[in-house]
């Protein structure tokens, strides 16, 4: 019965119309793809604004008071949309929410319920074609493009807002939201100036439609630049990265690739000398009794992703150079033919099980000719680990790159060797790629105790 039901209900949409969004964009029906009510608002609103500023003396009043409302509005978003609303980093008392929720209209971003819905998709499926803004789709697209052309809303994730849904000044903010961003947006910054030092036509221009401008194309960077440009010293696998300069824009959103690890701390910036004025912000109105349950991940949590990042670069690094043929992939030899062949003018040298061919290193051994041809043929174990000279560890290194062979029996090559066929458990670090970690001092070659006492012997 479920599947008639399905029928019918699919029967209907499968003779709708498909939505633009998911057309190709043609030189006939480009401007049906263009969401024409957002480009007034993010684009030709502030080229009027502009055009105004031609006539429009600015005062310095003014523009101290619109750099103000700058941070105050940037304040809305960052603190308030961002870290309180769509991540709930902390919470808030009612007159904080209030002077949040009226700032943030004063950005023109859309209401608190529209934006945090948008924003929990975008972190629930980033960089991926339900994610809203995704940076996959170009930096202008991420940072305008969304907005400007039109998107099938059916293809955006979901995300749970049930929260702000049940949340009556959310609730408020989206219903009255018209005559929000008009008064926050406009006419409170036109009235501050107009009454205040009778500069009403700069209150407007610059406090209103300009430094709205500002503000947007400033959190607008959060989508684009944060996703592009910077460190990802917490995982690489995504696009989100950390740079002090989308910080300086963003007002401390800039850290976002931590961001994008723990959502929910109510920091961006967790070192004291890194750029995050949200943060500050939200301590401050910690202190002052409207801010409290400032969430925040534990230290040891954030040192371990940070480990592990690193890891895998030096996984990464390490994978780049030569280590010699891996144990397991080298032929084992009999010991008379290894004798055999060094007899025969090979310049073969084993060493603690392992045999090298150094023919073409003789000439150039640091200790000299003689010294490395004297164990040609040998078992130079003891040689090599203190008996004639204590080797150091690059010349460990050196030696695994020329390794062509194992001995039979050579104590625990051949044991190891025999452990990986027989599929049991050998304890060894590999890297990422399976490769053994070959840590200094930990060489096959390398045997525990120096034999000092060799040639007293
Ligand atoms: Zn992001
Ligand atoms: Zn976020």
């Amino acid at each position: 019965m479920s599947a008639t039901t399905a029928d019918a209900r699919s029967r209907p949409a499968d003779t709708k119309k498909v939505h633009i969004a998911d057309t190709k964009m043609t030189l006939r029906n480009w401007y049906k793809h263009v969401d024409w009510l957002n480009v007034y608002f993010i684009i030709g609103i502030p080229l009027i604004g502009c055009i105004m500023a031609i006539w429009v003396p600015l005062q310095f009043k003014t523009a101290v008071w619109s750099v103000l409302y700058y941070f105050y509005t940037g304040l809305g978003i960052t603190a308030g949309y961002h870290r309180l609303w769509a991540h709930c980093s902390y919470s808030a008392t009612l007159p904080l929410q209030i002077f949040l929720a009226a700032a943030g209209g004063g950005a023109v971003e859309g209401s608190i319920r529209w934006w945090a819905r948008g924003h929990r998709a975008h972190h629930r499926y980033t960089d991926t074609d339900k994610d809203p803004y995704s940076v996959r789709k170009g930096f202008i697209y991420s940072h305008m493009g969304w907005m400007v052309m039109k998107q099938n809303p059916k293809r955006i994730g979901r995300s749970d807002i049930t929260d702000l849904n049940e949340d009556p000044l959310v609730k408020f903010q989206h219903r009255h939201y018209i005559k929000i961003v008009l008064f926050m947006g406009l006419i409170f910054p036109t009235l501050v100036a107009g009454l205040g030092w009778g500069d009403w036509m700069g209150g407007f221009v610059y406090a209103g439609i300009l430094r709205i401008f500002f503000v947007q194309q400033a959190t607008f960077c959060v989508n684009s630049l944060a996703h592009w440009l910077g460190d990802q010293p917490f995982d690489d696998r995504n696009s989100p990265r950390d740079h002090v300069i989308t910080a300086l824009v963003t007002l401390g959103e800039g850290y976002h690739n931590f961001h994008h690890e723990f959502p929910s701390d109510y920091r961006n910036a967790i070192e004291w000398h890194q750029y995050d004025p949200t943060k500050w912000f939200i301590w401050t109105c910690k202190q002052l009794g409207l801010a409290y349950d400032l969430k925040q991940f534990r230290a040891n949590e954030i040192e371990k992703g940070r480990l592990q990042q690193l890891q895998k670069k030096l996984d990464k690094r390490r994978q780049q150079l030569d280590w010699g043929i891996p144990l397991d992939q080298l032929p084992v030899m009999e010991w008379e033919e290894y004798v055999e062949q060094a007899k025969n003018g090979r310049g073969l040298i084993a060493v603690a099980g392992v045999v090298h061919d150094v023919t073409d290193f003789i000439k150039d051994h640091p200790g000299g000719k003689a010294m490395i041809s004297s164990g040609i043929g040998k078992d130079a174990t003891a040689m090599f680990n203190g008996g004639v000279y204590f080797h150091s560890n690059a010349a460990h290194n050196l030696l695994s790159t020329m390794r062509v062979g194992v001995i039979r029996g050579g104590c625990e090559v051949e044991i190891w060797k025999r452990a990986q066929k027989e599929n049991t458990n050998v304890d060894y670090v590999r890297d990422t790629n399976g490769q053994r970690v070959v840590r200094a001092g930990e060489q096959v070659t390398k045997i525990p105790q120096p034999v000092a006492t060799a040639d007293a012997a």
